[in-house]
């Protein structure tokens, strides 16, 4: 019913070479071992972005994605991408809301607003991520902290918008830690925020978001992880820098 997605964030790892070299790689090993319909994302540097889109284009099931856009359309902001650029060089994908470039960069509900609804002004999908750091899960806050997340920055979509966003949920304390969540964990969060949206929106469209979860996700948990019922996929880190491992975590995705 809904898409099973297994998306790479390359964060900002490796040369443009070694870029081309990991996606040529992947999208080789897609073509001669994947037969499932799992939509594969690669999320690159943006300077990678126009060369492996070459590559991805060619190939019905590995898609193209950038870390971020700016909510500005176009204009005197130095040093911002815009998503029309991205547009340009066949990105369909942009990942928003990733929790570094929340701590580090201070993108806050209200402006990752701006973005989602500039990606889908484009035609890009935003992958919007949420998550709590370790003292809110601590403190068993997380269900209210994540929640809040989402109604703050995509609870002002239209119906039709909101069917094309997908959701990531990437509890902080996961991500690149080696701690993953447990498929439990994982499970019980995605299950609340699937409600959180049939109760804003409706069950039909709730039904239909791909949720995919991300924090030390690898070959060795994700089958579990992925035979959740509520969880559709991943948003992987580490594991998405080497095209074995992360072939494994696609083959995991069924
Ligand atoms: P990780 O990162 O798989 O390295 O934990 C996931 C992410 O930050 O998207």
């Amino acid at each position: 019913m809904r898409k099973k997605i297994v998306a790479g964030n390359w964060k900002m790892n490796g040369t443009y070479e070694d870029g081309l070299k990991l996606a040529s790689e992947v999208i080789h090993m897609v073509q001669d071992e994947v037969n499932s319909d799992v939509e594969v994302v690669l999320c690159t540097p943006f300077i990678h972005l126009s060369s492996v889109g070459k590559l991805t284009k060619e190939v019905p099931n590995v898609h193209l994605g950038a870390q971020n856009c700016s909510e500005y359309t176009s204009g005197a902001y130095t040093g911002e991408v815009s998503v029309q650029m991205l547009r340009s060089v066949h990105a369909e994908y942009v990942i928003i809301g990733h929790s570094e470039r929340r701590e580090y960069f201070n993108e806050t509900n209200q402006q990752l607003a701006k973005k989602v609804a500039m990606a889908l002004s484009a035609g890009l999908t935003p992958i919007f991520c949420c998550g709590e750091p370790l003292q809110v899960r601590e403190a068993e806050q997380q269900y209210p902290y994540v929640t809040q997340q989402i109604t703050e920055s995509l609870f002002d979509l239209s119906e039709d918008d909101m069917k094309k966003v997908v959701i990531a949920y990437e509890p902080i304390w996961a991500i690149g830690t080696g701690r993953t969540a447990s498929s439990q964990q994982a499970q019980e969060m995605h299950k609340v925020l699937r409600q959180h949206i049939a109760n804003r929106y409706s069950e039909a469209l709730a039904a239909e978001i791909s949720i995919l979860y991300g924090g030390s996700a690898k070959p060795d948990n994700a089958e579990e992880l992925f035979a959740c019922p509520d969880v559709d996929g991943g948003l992987i880190g580490g594991a998405s820098l080497k095209s074995r491992d992360f072939l494994q975590v696609v083959k995991a995705c069924k």
